[in-house]
């Protein structure tokens, strides 16, 4: 039986600009189940890397609230944060700028453990460091290297163990093998579903690549312009999207199953600005299905009998 892990409600980050608040997260609700593995598609801009960051509070929520373990950690500080820093780790996009140069190998690992005293003395550390580096398919030896020594995808696999040292609850990767090459990216997606089931880790993956997302989640979440348009189980999405905006996205990436019949949208016009996002339903410009009311009324995420939920009039 799953429970809740991390809920965010009616959570808004919105920027100031010249031209008015820029919207980057605009009324975003989601659960995550403990144990589980949530992806979070979008086209760039979306608003995923900055929801990313405000429910991991390295950004202050502009409205809505984050809960971890039920409690409710919006109002929190530094102080009180930096304990779950240690359950909710993250994995960044770039993992050439994301370990410090300077850095062993070692040191950048170890550094968690210091911070959150959860070694004592160098041999203990020590033991750790090399566990977290088989977990992730790399040597003892690497121990002693410095990041220009290393290739891009033993890189990223440092910034994963970093996060996974600590043991945390939750790992939140943000687009985790965007920069490497595809074959690097297959392996480091099977060492990271390696270790989350033997680890009984949670993971919020967020990704604009669709095959990344169908790989690695349970569930699954669709975002538009600030807002999740549809999320569900993996399956239940990705064999029957039901949100035109959800169908478009997927009909621009190449069908594994070739007897599959999809019916095709086809994304048209601009994504509009996130400083004047339209009346209603935000997708309405784009929808070949808009009616009067998409224009006036702003659809509400509704669950649905298949245990998916979808903002649409149509639904
Ligand atoms: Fe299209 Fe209307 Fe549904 Fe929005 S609410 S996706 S405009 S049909």
């Amino acid at each position: 039986m799953n429970s809740t892990l991390v809920e965010v409600r009616n959570l808004k980050k919105h920027f100031p600009s010249p031209a008015g608040p820029v919207k980057a997260v605009d009324g975003v609700n989601l659960k995550i189940e403990k144990g589980t593995s949530f992806g979070l598609v979008g086209e760039s801009g979306c608003g995923k890397s900055t929801l990313i960051r405000v429910m991991l509070k390295l950004l202050e929520p502009t409205d809505g609230k984050v809960f971890f373990r039920g409690k409710d950690i919006t109002g929190y500080g530094f102080r009180q944060m930096r304990p779950l820093r240690k359950e909710m780790a993250m994995v960044f996009q770039d993992p050439h700028l994301a370990l410090n140069p300077r850095m062993t190998v070692f040191d950048i690992i170890s550094r968690p453990l210091k911070i959150h005293g959860l070694a004592r003395g160098k041999g203990e550390l020590m033991v750790q460091v090399v566990e977290t580096l088989k977990a992730m398919g790399l040597q003892t030896e690497h121990m002693i290297r410095f990041p220009h020594e290393l290739s891009g995808g033993q890189k990223q696999r440092i910034g994963v163990a970093r996060a996974l040292v600590v043991e945390p609850e939750i790992i939140f990767l943000d687009e985790p093998t965007s920069a490497l090459d595809v074959s690097v990216q297959t392996k480091i997606l099977k060492l990271l579903d390696k270790a989350r089931r033997e680890r009984d880790l949670t993971f919020f993956f967020i990704s604009h690549d669709i095959n990344l997302i169908r790989v690695v989640a349970d569930t699954m979440g669709v975002m538009y312009l600030g807002k999740i348009v549809e999320t569900g189980p993996k399956e239940i999405l990705l064999e029957d999207p039901h949100h035109p905006y959800t169908r478009g996205l997927f009909a621009a990436v190449p069908e594994p199953d070739p007897d599959k019949i999809i019916t095709e949208i086809k994304l048209t016009g601009e994504v509009p600005s996130p400083v004047n996002p339209p009346d209603g339903c935000n997708f309405n410009p784009r929808c070949p299905y808009v009616q009067s009311r998409c224009r006036e009324i702003e659809p509400e995420l509704k669950e649905l009998a298949d245990g998916r939920s979808v903002a649409c009039h149509l639904y």
